[in-house]
Parts: structure tokens; C-alpha cells; sequence
């Protein structure tokens, strides 16, 4: 039987966006319902973000239109990662496979046959990895080269070139469900969560319209969340560090009292100033590395819902779970 498949997507500030992209999602999904690959009863659930702008009113307006249509409104703006996330756990209980795709049309839709095709043949996940960045900024291109170079460094495992473009099948959102951590980075989540995967290529287009709501601030916290969620190497880089600081200081030491003894001692303020500078430096650098880890530990254990859902406008029934436990 074909899968039901649920296209998740969230919204920040996109109604400029928005009826495009929905009118060629829809022609997407009526396209393969028809040919079969899909169930009638898969769905595009758009994921409004705490919007401040008309993006709920047209959503409303949108699963008026057609059942094809589903809606959900988070009670504030969580950040596109938890919207996401409340997408595919609001999905889960009703799809075989949901696929997660921004707003703007950046991800090629053309591709979504690639995704059903891997998926059909067995693979659990499959990840979107975009062929070129030339359509990107020579900033963002560096920056983002910069950031998978990091995570690779630090020790964090992703895929490269691969944003939050994705189909996940059932099995691989019930394990998703488990992972209760507050800091969600998907990226680096969902490779931890294993199964067989694949790969689609596609070549990511410009935004259709309206802003990029990833501006640099952004971006960093991004990738200090994608850092520091995954990987404890920098406190362990610290502890490395204080050894090697110490084991020069022991040297310095033995040095300061050869020239103590031979009387060859001067007065060295460059010397003393600058490596009070340092360690100074170095020791602030170290207690906020510590510091971001420590925040991480507060807000985890604080076990805060990730979202909450205001309102959710879907016509569907959920799958009978009870037959899907026992053949797993
Ligand atoms: N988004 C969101 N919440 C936010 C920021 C962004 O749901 O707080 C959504 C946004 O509507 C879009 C997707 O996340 O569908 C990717 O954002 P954007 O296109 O602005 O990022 P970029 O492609 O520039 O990295
Ligand atoms: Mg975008």
C-alpha cells in the first residue's frame, strides 16, 4: 500500500512566501496521490512559528481550501528546530513518513519522488544534501564551510551540506520522540538515531520571497548550539590546555631560579604583564567554554516543554498503533 507522507513545514514571518509555496506543494502531493505513490490521506502540515505576521490567517484560509491542508500554530516563536520538531511528533501518530521542507522553496520539491523512491526501498532516513552552494552569499558559503569543519573538529557527527531537509520514516520519529533534550540540534540528532539511510542530492534554490530569518547572530548561536550539544571536546581541549599551561609554567619556573642562582635575573615586567595577560585570557576562555555547558545542564534538567501547541487544524484519523507495536 502506498505510504501516507506528511509534508512538514514550518513558518516564521512567510506569508510573502506562503501561497506559492503552498500552491506548489500541493500540486506535488496531488501529482503523486495520483500516480499512486502516495495515500490520499497524506497531508501538508505547515508549522506557524509564533508568526507575527499574517502567515496563521492564511494558513486558516489554506485548510479551508482542501483537507490536503493542515495547519498547527505554536503558542510563541520556538525557533525553527522545535517547530519543526512539534511538526513531525504532531505528525507521527498519523504518517508511515514525514518530510521536512522550509518555507521558501529553497529545497528543489522536484526531489521528493528521490526521497519516496529511497524510502520505498527500505531506507528509514534520507537526507537532502544540496549539490552546490552557489546560489549562496560568499559569506554564508564560508561561514557554512567553517561550521561543518568545526562540528567535524569538535566532534560532532552530521552530514555535510545537508540542512533540515529530510524524510524520516515512522520508526525513525518514535526513536526521535526518545530524545528528550531541550538544546535540539536536528542535525546532529538524527544520525545518532541509526537505521539504514540515504542520500538525495538537489541544488537549492534562492528564497522566493520575504527574508532569510537566519541572520549572523543567529547563525553562530547555531552553531555554538550544534557544538556544544553534540561534543564535550572543548571541556576536555581545556584540560588538555591547563597541562600543557602548567607544564610550561614548571619550566618557567625551573628558568626563574637558574637565573635566580647564576644572577643573571632582570626585571622582567614585559614578561610578567604579558603572560598575566594571557592566562588571564586564557582562563576567561576556559570558564565560558565551562559556562556555556554549565547553562546547557540548567536548562536541560529544567526539562521545560520544547513547544506547546496552540491550535491544530488537521483532518485525519490517527493510525491504529496498537498493530504497529507488535510488528516492529
Ligand atoms: N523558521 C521558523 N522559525 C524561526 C526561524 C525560521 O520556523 O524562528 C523557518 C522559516 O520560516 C523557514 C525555515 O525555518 O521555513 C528556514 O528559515 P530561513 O529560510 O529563513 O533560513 P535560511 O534558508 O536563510 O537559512
Ligand atoms: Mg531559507
Amino acid at each position: 500500500m502506498a505510504p501516507i507522507v506528511y509534508m512538514v513545514i514550518p513558518c516564521y514571518n512567510e506569508e510573502q512566501a506562503l501561497p506559492r509555496t503552498a500552491s506548489v506543494a500541493r500540486e506535488k502531493l496531488e501529482g503523486l496521490i495520483t500516480r499512486s505513490v502516495v495515500s490520499p490521506d497524506s497531508r501538508i502540515l505547515f508549522v506557524d512559528d509564533g508568526s507575527r505576521d499574517g502567515t496563521w490567517s492564511l494558513l486558516c484560509a489554506l485548510t479551508q481550501e482542501t483537507s490536503l491542508f493542515a495547519a498547527m500554530r505554536l503558542s510563541r516563536n520556538r525557533g525553527q528546530q522545535n517547530a519543526l520538531l512539534a511538526g513531525l511528533m504532531t505528525a507521527r501518530p498519523y504518517c508511515d513518513a514525514a518530510l521536512s521542507l522550509d518555507a521558501d522553496l529553497q529545497d528543489d520539491i522536484r526531489v521528493v519522488d528521490d526521497f519516496l523512491a529511497q524510502f520505498a526501498g527500505g531506507c528509514e532516513v534520507v537526507y537532502g544534501v544540496r549539490r552546490r552552494r552557489d546560489t549562496d552569499s560568499a559569506f554564508k558559503r564560508g561561514s557554512a564551510k567553517l561550521f561543518y569543519r568545526l562540528m567535524k573538529v569538535m566532534g560532532a557527527e552530521t552530514v555535510e551540506n545537508h540542512a533540515d531537509y529530510r524524510l524520516m520514516g515512522r520508526r525513525a520519529l518514535n526513536a526521535l520522540a526518545e530524545y528528550g533534550e531541550t538544546n535540539l540540534f536536528l542535525r546532529g540528532v538524527v544520525p545518532l538515531i541509526g537505521y539504514p539511510s540515504g542520500v538525495v542530492y538537489y541544488d537549492r534554490a534562492d528564497r522566493t520571497a520575504g527574508e532569510s530569518k537566519y541572520p549572523l547572530g543567529r547563525m553562530l548561536s547555531f552553531a555554538l548550539e550544534g557544538v556544544t550539544s553534540f561534543s564535550v571536546r572543548p571541556l576536555r581541549m581545556i584540560t588538555l590546555l591547563g597541562i600543557a599551561v602548567a607544564a610550561a609554567s614548571v619550566a618557567g619556573l625551573l628558568y626563574a631560579l637558574i637565573s635566580k642562582v647564576t644572577g643573571s635575573a632582570v626585571a622582567g615586567w614585559t614578561a610578567i604583564i604579558s603572560s598575566i595577560w594571557l592566562l588571564g585570557g586564557l582562563q576567561m576562555l576556559c570558564l565560558g567554554v565551562c559556562g556555556e555547558y554549565i547553562g546547557k545542564i540548567y536548562s536541560e534538567v529544567k526539562h521545560r516543554p520544547r513547544y506547546t501547541v496552540e491550535q491544530l487544524l488537521l483532518t485525519a484519523r490517527p493510525r491504529e498503533w496498537e498493530t504497529d507495536a507488535d510488528s516492529e
